[in-house]
């Protein structure tokens, strides 16, 4: 890897000699009480910055901001609202490096990946807005009377969107424009490890929107939970593990009856079929595991992969090979193809697994260490890759949220569907084989919310993306995302006969 960077390219010029503040109502804030945390460069394990740690008293400032903000946002309609997201996707444009470089330097996701991130943030922005104008009522039939009885949508007031580290930028923007083109308004916090990007979203959002229909706030557990627990949020929008997001059904149940969606992990299957072509797997499967995005830390993630014992030893031996080929290095470096995984704790975690996976038995073919020039700083893994697996063991039944695979050979169809299946995650899965009957029967056959066949990864926007089972509640990226930030209300009117309707009027 060539060394160091040019000033001009070093990300940490979006970082140095800046405040990072909150976003509540007009204002750009620290926490009340002054609190701060520190975000960490997991590419060095470098502080980067301090940032506002929000309490429970913050919270409930957001929240006021956002519900004195809420009916002229309302009132604004699609077509008001669609202006200023077009006028956002334009500044989100123009800010792309710095977003980009906020989270490779925050998250240690690979630069490249993270612009890509934000140009679909800005696309979506461009995207809500037709798919909202789309969105109508339903007229009910009662012909025999003549009444009229229709529906229509309107939104819940203020809705709590609580995210995940993995996609900063992306998922601090996408991840509300559901809620917000439905006409509300919305208090959003990031990932506890990576709050830079949402923090300089909230000053871009400033200069655009009207003051209190975006609310930022950075901060932890109790930041997160004073917005499920505000009484004045009736809808929560949560991403994040199965864990918390068990707590926060919970925990918003025990504030008032609300409307939570869930999208949680994922221990997702890749089945390849004998008559699978290496060529096209290999690269999928690669491609399935998001490491050149965000090192494998991805719900949708390929974690094991299922293939027919005829071309079982060919896979791994070319799997690991291809593996071997990605570059581990700093985020932000112009060679790197793979960054470091997001936090020291994190970290731990991840290789608790890799010892788990070596001492209950499975053969590590590749990977399971730190590059050897890697900055021991830093939080490296290489790609690493486990064969012989079976479905006893932890890494097969646990979503791990990092660079690992799993190798299963499978011989019989009903047994190789069962253990797929056998997992309480039910978020993606990635079927491989020409047999369109095969296919077909095999993507009804596994319970998991989204499902490729030939493909594998890439999100389809306008087609819904949610998990089965314990994988989550909800849909998202479509128009059922759209109707979950929307109430429906059923309206009933008693049309009079003309002559009695016409009584007193002058003829
Ligand atoms: P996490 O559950 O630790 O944290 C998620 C968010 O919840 C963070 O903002 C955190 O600060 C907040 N939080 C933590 N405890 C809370 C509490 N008690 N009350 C309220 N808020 C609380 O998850 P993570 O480590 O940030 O993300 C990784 C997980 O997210 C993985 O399991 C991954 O599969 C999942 N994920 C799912 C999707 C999806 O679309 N299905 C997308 C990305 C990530």
């Amino acid at each position: 890897m060539t060394d160091t960077l040019t000033t001009a390219l070093d990300p940490h010029r979006f970082v140095e000699g800046r405040d990072f503040r909150m976003l509540i109502g007009d204002r750009l804030v620290d926490s009340g009480d002054g609190a701060t945390y520190e975000t960490i460069d997991p590419s060095t394990g470098a502080v980067l910055t301090r940032v506002p740690q929000a309490s429970r008293a913050d919270v409930d400032l957001a929240v006021e901001a956002a519900l004195d903000a809420q009916p002229a946002w309302e009132e604004l309609g699609v077509r008001g609202r669609a202006v200023l997201f077009y006028r956002l996707a334009e500044a989100i444009e123009e800010r792309e490096e710095e977003l980009a470089s906020l989270d490779a330097l925050d998250s240690g996701n690979p630069l490249d990946a993270m612009r890509v991130d934000v140009k679909i943030s800005a696309q979506n922005l461009r995207d809500w807005p037709a798919l909202a104008l789309s969105l109508t009522g339903e007229t009910v039939p009662e012909a025999s009377k003549g009444n009229l009885h229709y529906t229509r949508y309107e939104p819940y007031g203020v809705v709590g969107r609580i995210l995940a580290f993995n996609h900063p930028a992306m998922f601090a923007i996408t991840r509300i424009l559901a809620a917000l083109i439905a006409g509300n308004t919305v208090v959003v916090k990031p990932g506890v490890q990576t709050p830079l990007s949402a923090l300089a979203f909230g000053e871009i959002c400033r200069e655009i929107l009207p003051p209190g229909v975006i609310n930022v706030v950075t901060g932890g557990v109790e930041a997160g939970d004073a917005i499920v627990t505000h009484p004045a949020i009736k809808r929560i929008g949560f991403t994040g593990s199965i864990p918390t997001g068990r707590k926060i059904q919970q925990r918003a149940a025990e504030s008032g009856v609300k409307h939570v969606s869930l999208e949680l992990g994922g221990k997702n299957a890749m089945i390849v079929f004998p008559d699978a072509d290496l060529d096209e797997v290999v690269p999928a499967a690669r491609k399935g595991m998001n490491l050149e995005v965000c090192q494998g830390q991805s719900c949708g993630s390929t974690s094991r992969v299922f293939v027919h014992r005829e071309l079982h030893n060919a896979f791994v031996e070319r799997f690991a090979a291809e593996l071997d080929t990605i570059r581990v290095g700093p985020a932000y470096h112009p060679d790197t193809q793979m960054g470091p995984l997001v936090s020291r704790e994190h970290h731990e975690r991840v290789m608790g697994y890799v010892e788990s996976g070596r001492a209950e038995g499975a053969t590590l073919v590749i990977g399971g260490e730190p590059p050897p020039d890697s900055d021991p700083g830093g939080y490296y893994l290489r790609p690493t890759l486990f064969d012989g697996v079976d479905m006893e063991m932890r890494i097969a039944r646990e979503e791990i949220f990092g660079p690992v695979v799993s190798v299963f050979a499978w011989d019989d169809y009903e047994s190789v569907i069962e253990e797929a299946n056998s997992v309480e995650y039910g978020l993606t899965a990635s079927i491989w084989t020409d047999n369109l009957h095969l296919a077909h029967k095999t993507a009804q056959r596994l319970q998991a919310g989204y499902i490729w066949i030939n493909d594998s990864t890439i999100h389809y926007w306008g087609t819904p993306f949610g998990g089965f089972k314990s994988s989550g509640v909800g849909r998202e990226e479509s128009t059922d995302e759209l109707k979950s930030y929307l109430e429906l209300k059923a309206i009933h009117t008693i049309l009079k006969d003309p002559s009695q309707a016409m009584r007193g009027m002058s003829q």
